[in-house]
């Protein structure tokens, strides 16, 4: 699962209510590893249908279209 663009595994999603809240996460193995430091509670859930934003490129599309 990587970016199909740049091959970075590095995204991050943005938060519907609120668009200045945005999650970094990294896809070691396919998995989500969060890096933002805050709590549980400030992630932003990653979804089927979220839209997820590549950290280096301008690619974007929702999560399922990364598998
Ligand atoms: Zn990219």
């Amino acid at each position: 699962m990587k970016c199909p663009d740049c091959g970075t595994d590095s995204f991050y999603v943005k938060d519907p209510e609120d668009q200045y809240n945005i999650s970094e996460f990294n896809l070691e193995k396919g998995k989500i590893e969060y890096v933002d430091p805050d709590g549980d509670d400030e992630r932003v859930e990653v979804l089927e249908d979220t839209e997820v934003f590549c950290n280096r490129c301008a690619w974007h599309d929702k999560f399922k279209t990364l598998k």
